[in-house]
């Protein structure tokens, strides 16, 4: 993993904003609430300082997302125009902000990489990557104070959903004193805390319940680790096209008190697997998920593995017994039958 980000460029961000004059911002696919909160907490800031901004994300908002001020104006795709500067919010690569990030990254001047994720490659040319940070909207709200922006009603709505979703409603074990400092903040600036929770943490559908009761008949329980799946026959049935719903899932998974390691498998096709993985404070998910091709934190984090939800399971099972053990993952994968 790299540390090219030990030191936040913090002026130089604030300069190649107020170089540019057309800002692109994007963040990453199947966005969660600090994907969207820190694309419209940024978009607010500079709209409020008189840039021209357009924010994508492939597919748009999801709904329960779209109370966050200013989701209508982000779009689904990008196909037109020419950019000073990109932005790229919670993303920890370049592949993540898929096809609105590559029509980005081929049509702005300077790309500025704005994230919390230790796995973050370090793309573009200016960093502001903060691994201790609890959300991207943290590291938009410290350098937003440092620059001296005013933060409206609705960029602090945007930037507490962040704060909020990322760190479960303030259940992580990277949450300090500060995150509640800078919640307060955000809350006496109108953000509405009830409502965000609401929204993010307790809403869920039907359906979701549903694909909830499938996956828990595949629950497994071996070493340490608990894992489920989510197959493409039960998404057949009932009517979906992907898994929704799946953080609350996992969490779930990971609440079991014998686990070290939480796990889904999601069947794509026939061709890939999405995983998503929790760890114990103690234990690290994020070089796997890495070492996969994905990504994420040590306690949070996911990948999309090629080959079937056998072949995949057979790869990253050993590797999970490994560090649910607090082994390492690569040195001594634990196989199956040891
Ligand atoms: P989740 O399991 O909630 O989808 O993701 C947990 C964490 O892992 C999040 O921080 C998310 O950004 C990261 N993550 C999940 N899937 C991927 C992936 O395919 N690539 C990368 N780079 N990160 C991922
Ligand atoms: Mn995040």
């Amino acid at each position: 993993m790299t540390t090219a980000f030990a030191s936040p460029h913090w002026q130089e961000a604030t300069q190649a904003v107020a170089d540019a004059a057309r800002i692109l911002l994007v963040t990453h696919t199947k966005p969660d609430g600090d994907a969207i909160g820190s694309l419209l907490a940024m978009a607010a800031i500079l709209a409020d300082s008189g840039k021209t901004v357009v924010a994508a994300v492939d597919g748009g908002v999801p709904e329960y997302l779209a109370y966050v001020p200013g989701s209508a104006a982000v779009q689904r795709t990008l196909e037109t125009g020419d950019f000073d500067l990109m932005i790229s919010l919670d993303a920890s690569d370049e592949a993540r902000t898929g096809e609105c990030g590559r029509y980005g990254m081929a049509h702005s001047a300077r790309i500025l990489n704005i994230d919390h994720h230790p796995t973050n490659t370090g793309f573009g040319h200016i960093h502001l990557i903060v691994p201790d940070a609890v959300s991207t909207t943290q590291v938009l709200y410290d350098w937003f104070a440092l620059a001296g922006w005013a933060i409206s009603r609705d960029a602090a709505t945007a930037l507490l959903t962040g704060l909020v979703t990322d760190t479960l409603g303030f259940r992580t074990n990277n949450v300090v004193p500060h995150t509640l400092m800078t919640s307060a903040a955000l809350m006496a600036a109108g953000a509405p805390l009830h409502d965000i929770m609401t929204r993010t943490l307790n809403s869920t559908s039907f359906l979701a319940i549903q694909m909830w009761k499938h996956a828990l008949n595949t629950v497994q329980y071996r070493k340490k680790v608990i894992a489920a799946d989510i197959t493409q026959d039960v998404l057949k049935t009932l009517g979906l096209s992907q898994a929704t719903d799946t953080g609350g899932l996992i969490g779930f998974l990971i609440s079991a008190n014998e686990a070290q390691v939480a796990v889904v498998f999601k069947e794509q096709g026939n061709t890939s697997v999405e995983l998503s993985m929790r760890a114990k404070p103690g234990r690290d998910v994020a070089e796997v998920a890495f070492a996969l091709g994905g990504g994420g934190h040590k306690l949070a984090a996911g990948a999309t593995v090629a080959g079937t939800l056998e072949e995949v399971k057979a790869k990253v099972m050993p590797m999970l017994y490994a560090v649910a053990r607090g082994k390492s993952p690569f040195a001594d994968p634990e196989p199956e039958d040891a």
